[in-house]
């Protein structure tokens, strides 16, 4: 596997770590389980870090030096690809021929280092886009800064080049096909899966809350993940305010966690969501707390009445089933994967558009009625219980076999 930006041992929620990290480390210990061993290659970003480490038996991550360890952004890494390249090309001289069976790169940058390692070593490119420019332009938040063309037209090359693509979703698999000319055939469709050992509703509401000093009978609605534009948590303060304006009196019961860091566009305002905050005037509701590890997020989940996620885009949104999966509903736009993370009426509620009055207005029932989280929070722990990673391992697997199998029916044709 091939995760140039962003390493699989990085803490996600904040940065360029976040869903692909955490998809990688799941992905590549499923298979790892089932006899399918996994390297991920990785650029090194300290000096500290040994050449190889062992994420799990059977999961081996590699750094590769390229470029310097700090003061480069994901933007500045098209320029470091030669050199990674390289890494991975060394890497692979100290092995006997045949060592990989197969490349499995994750967002376009990998894409590229994937397209040249795959035909020198003879083997199949499977290739995750992850997050693609063209549909990340299309649903841009005001004022957000756009993907630029270079992107595009890498991505499209990776699109001609791979042997399968692997989309998170019908919708991602016909947006390979209408933005990038992806043809259908060699699109899998493998939804990504959710640790049910981690996330699940364990003791329940009640006692995350008392772990976490949050008030027993509060509303909670809680943001978790990467702050930035195109995740929209202004959207969930803006709503927030709606909710108080309309009954003062919830000010005495509503808290307002936010968990995460700032990343991609979001980082050249960092402080931007305090201050929308202090202009909104609830900089006493919310709570602003530093990414944390997934047990820890696990409580936060539990504690929520409900997870809101107002993205404008995207893929496919792990944290929305890995709250259901703690028995806690979830409040999200219609985009991206989000529809199929979440049953509209049943496990959440879906919202076309990005108007704060209609989350505030979903959000009032949760007010009203506190069961309501108890009671939707249980139909989305039976929802989330079909997203196992066990699942996506075996569909992965079965995407690998049928791209090695393709090669070898090719090779035999041309004799
Ligand atoms: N996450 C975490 N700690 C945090 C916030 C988020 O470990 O404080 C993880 C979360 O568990 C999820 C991932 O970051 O697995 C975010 O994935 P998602 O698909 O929701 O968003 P992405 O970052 O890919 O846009």
């Amino acid at each position: 596997m091939l995760s140039v930006h962003t390493s699989p041992l990085h803490q996600p929620g904040t940065g360029d770590a976040g869903g692909m990290n955490v998809y990688i480390v799941e992905l590549a210990k499923r298979l790892a389980a089932i006899d399918i061993e996994v390297e991920i290659f990785t650029r090194a970003t300290t000096a500290a870090l040994p050449p190889a480490v062992e994420l799990a038996p059977g999961v081996l991550v590699r750094h590769v030096d390229a470029g310097p360890y700090e003061g480069l952004a994901k933007e500045d890494l098209p320029a470091q690809l030669c050199a990674f390249t390289h890494g991975v090309m060394q890497a692979w001289a100290g092995h006997r021929p045949g060592h990989y069976d197969l490349v499995h790169s994750h967002y376009w940058l990998s894409g590229h280092v994937g397209w040249l390692a795959a035909e020198r070593w003879g083997v199949p490119l499977v290739h995750a886009m992850h997050t693609m420019a063209k549909v990340k332009n299309a649903a841009l938040a005001e004022g957000d800064t756009p993907e630029p063309a270079a992107r595009v037209i890498g991505e499209q090359q990776i699109v001609r080049a791979a042997d399968r693509l692997i989309a998170n979703t019908d919708e991602e698999a016909e947006e390979l096909a209408r933005h990038y000319e992806a043809a259908r055939e060699l699109v899998a469709v493998v939804h990504p899966g959710v640790n049910l050992d981690r996330f699940r509703p364990a003791d329940g509401r009640a006692a995350a809350r008392a772990r976490l000093g949050l008030p027993a009978d509060a509303l909670i609605p809680l943001f978790a993940g990467r702050i930035q534009p195109l995740k929209a948590p202004d959207i969930l303060l803006h709503a927030v305010a709606h909710l108080l304006e309309e009954d003062p009196s919830l000010r005495e019961r509503i808290v307002v966690p936010v968990v995460g860091g700032p990343s991609g566009s979001g980082l050249a305002k960092p402080e931007g969501l305090h201050k929308l905050a202090a202009r909104l005037g609830i900089c006493d509701v919310v709570r602003f707390r530093p990414p944390c590890a997934q047990d820890e997020l696990a409580d936060w989940y539990r504690a929520a009445s409900v997870l809101v996620m107002p993205s404008y885009s995207e893929s496919f949104g792990l944290v929305a089933i890995e709250a259901q999966a703690c028995g806690t509903p979830v409040v999200a736009a219609s985009v991206g994967g989000l529809p199929v993370a979440v049953r509209d009426g049943v496990s959440g509620t879906l919202i076309h558009g990005h108007d704060p009055a209609d989350y505030a207005r979903a959000l009032r029932p949760f007010a009203a009625e506190p069961e309501r989280a108890d009671r939707m929070g249980a139909a989305a722990a039976r929802h989330a219980e079909s997203f196992g990673w066990d699942t996506a391992a075996a569909a992965t697997a079965e995407v690998y076999t049928e791209a090695m199998r393709e090669r070898r029916r090719l090779r035999s044709g041309h004799g």
